[in-house]
């Protein structure tokens, strides 16, 4: 037994998009399950999550992960907000997904998440001329080379950090717009990939600094001729990936079709910009799915097509959305 440093990370008040908070407690280690890790507190006045007369809120440790960072037994503890005596603070989206998770546990989902991003280095996107732009889209995604791949250093760093947390990344490209990148979460259930999808974002914050860089989930993080930032997310039942799954798939579809503003509420802030019906979007006002698609908002895979079952990819969501939410929707309207 020694202390170790546990980081609590938990998800702010802000409006219209929550941000990542998280502070050290030294604990008793080395931890080995959940009920090891004490409940804590915060100052929610600070947080957009209280008012200064009432401030005291609590933080409840929901999973952890072995701290790639810090190393040795320190951890990195996921929390809900919730008030002192236990209930949970309407910003806490999570308890909402703990439900449906369970109401439709025996239909198997699993999500894959895609996760955009741009790094900044003051107000310019990582690599482009101070208050210019660099030459047109077009060789960057996937691209190799010092003059066309910004922050490759940051990126092999935040991937070896999320499989050393066991965090299941199963991915990562640069993307259509210099400084963009993209990292994959699953297939994994839906609360394992919610979960690990904000622990890869504090560690891609957090991995960053020490580049002096930061990284913005902003939906269209630079007006005009260059794309967004989204999070396409992946998704499939037991159904749809077993023999005869394609009906299942686009049975689907057809309940996404119904459900498009619900959806759209809870697919990010500032997506109107980003869903234009240009690079590579469906505009946001329509909905329309379609194999291989990159302009429809949902694509059913070649693979899927080809080999009778598999996943669809909603590609509506941005990159600022709240997995919690997005995956509790999404099994809304197509597990019911
Ligand atoms: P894209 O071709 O759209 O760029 P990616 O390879 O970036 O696709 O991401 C696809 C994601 O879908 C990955 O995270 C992958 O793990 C996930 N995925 C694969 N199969 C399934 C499935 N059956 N259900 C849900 N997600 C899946
Ligand atoms: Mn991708
Ligand atoms: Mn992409
Ligand atoms: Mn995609």
């Amino acid at each position: 037994m020694g202390k170790i440093k546990a980081e609590y990370i938990w998800i702010d008040g802000h409006r219209p998009t929550s941000k990542l908070r998280s502070k050290t407690k030294i604990i008793e280690g080395p931890v080995s399950e959940l009920s090891q890790i004490p409940e804590w507190g915060f100052d929610g006045s600070s947080t957009m999550q209280a008012v200064g007369h009432d401030s005291d809120r609590s933080l409840h440790p929901v999973t952890f992960v072995m701290d790639p960072i810090r190393g040795g037994d320190h951890i990195l503890v996921m929390n809900e907000v919730r008030y002192p005596d236990g209930k949970v603070h309407e910003t806490n989206k999570r308890a909402k997904l703990v439900e449906i998770a369970k109401k439709y546990a025996d239909q198997e989902a699993w999500f894959g998440i895609e996760q955009e991003y741009t790094f900044f280095r003051g107000r310019s996107p990582l690599g482009w001329p101070d208050g210019g732009y660099p030459a047109p889209q077009g060789p960057f995604y996937c691209g190799v080379g010092a003059d066309e791949v910004f922050g490759r250093d940051i990126v092999e760093d935040h991937m070896e950090a999320c499989l050393l947390a066991g965090i299941n990344i199963s991915g990562v490209n640069a993307e259509v717009m210099p400084g963009q990148w993209e990292f994959q979460i699953g297939p994994s259930g839906p609360m394992e990939v919610s979960d690990q999808l904000w622990l890869a974002r504090w560690l891609l914050y957090r991995i960053a600094e020490e580049y002096d860089v930061n990284a913005t989930l902003h939906p269209k993080p630079v007006k005009g001729d260059w794309n967004g930032a989204g999070a396409h997310t992946n998704f499939s039942t037991k159904a749809m990936r077993e023999e005869g799954g394609y009906a299942v798939v686009e049975d689907a579809c057809k309940k996404l079709g119904a459900h498009h503003e619900a959806h759209i509420a809870v697919y990010g802030a500032h997506n109107e910009e980003r869903l234009t019906g240009l690079h590579e979007t469906c505009s946001i006002h329509d909905f329309r799915y379609g194999v291989s698609d990159r302009g429809a908002s949902i694509r059913i895979p070649l693979a899927t097509v080809k080999e009778g079952k598999g996943y669809l990819e909603d590609r509506r969501p941005s990159a600022n959305m709240d997995p919690y939410e997005v995956c509790a929707r999404l099994m809304e309207t197509i597990c019911s």
